[in-house]
């Protein structure tokens, strides 16, 4: 249920064209449903990428490296390697490496 920001008055759904809007019975204000679901995940995707880079490394600072581990830019075998888990905690912990010949950076999700 939404009210009428102007007066208060509960708002009721409206058939515009092929959406659904909200018109306010008394003062006849229409509002229209906000669809920033979209924009804020990306946002937050954003937020994900911007981490990896600013901390890239600090993350491999005395990481081990290992042995048999493909740089897909440069075709080398053998990669820094440590897993960090991100800040959402409904999130699976991701392994990430970084190239000991090129220092390509890639990531892959458990
Ligand atoms: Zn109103
Ligand atoms: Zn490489």
């Amino acid at each position: 249920m939404q009210f009428c920001p102007k007066c208060g008055s509960i708002m009721m759904p409206k058939r515009e064209g092929d959406k659904t809007i909200l018109v306010c019975p008394k003062c006849g204000l229409k509002l229209r449903p906000q669809g920033n679901v979209r924009i804020s995940k990306k946002v937050e995707h954003k937020e994900t990428e911007r981490m990896y880079v600013l901390d890239t490394e600090e993350i491999f600072r005395g990481v081990p490296r290992a042995r048999g581990i493909k740089c897909p830019k440069c075709g080398h075998d053998e990669a820094f390697y440590t897993i960090i888990q991100t800040r959402r905690a409904d999130e699976p912990p991701t392994r990430i490496y970084k190239c000991t010949k090129c220092g390509h950076v890639w990531r892959e999700y458990e």
